[in-house]
């Protein structure tokens, strides 16, 4: 399949890892938003928030479970979970991920 996301978790495409599980995979924004800007993906292909179902939410879970993991790995004591579904809200790659920002300047404004 043509999508980034997966080619960068089976190592086509370099990324500098944050975090690795057998369920997900982290990685830094290559033009990140705020002082930090982390990618957190399942390494399933689910092309965006719209195809969360009961057979893969565990999996959204389980990502939710291992943000403050990061969190706490990276020294974050504030940030903000950001998902992007569909392309009119801004989503450019069409597998799902959430960002996690971070840093003294981010602002109070969601949009
Ligand atoms: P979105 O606009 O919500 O789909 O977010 C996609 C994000 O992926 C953007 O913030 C991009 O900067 C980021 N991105 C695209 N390609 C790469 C890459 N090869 N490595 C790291 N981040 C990437
Ligand atoms: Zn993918």
């Amino acid at each position: 399949m043509d999508c980034i996301f997966c080619k960068i978790v089976n190592g086509e495409i370099p990324s500098s890892k944050v975090y690795e599980d057998d369920k997900v995979y982290a990685f830094n924004d290559i033009n990140p938003q705020s002082d930090r800007h982390i990618l957190v993906i399942p390494k399933e292909h689910i092309c965006c928030a719209n195809r969360i179902d009961e057979t893969n939410s565990s999996l959204v879970a389980h990502i939710f479970e291992v943000i403050p993991k990061i969190a706490a790995q990276e020294g974050l004591e504030f940030y903000r979970i950001i998902n992007n579904c569909g392309e009119k809200a801004g989503q450019t790659v069409m597998h799902l991920h959430f960002h996690i920002l971070s840093g003294e300047n981010l602002g109070e404004r969601l949009v």
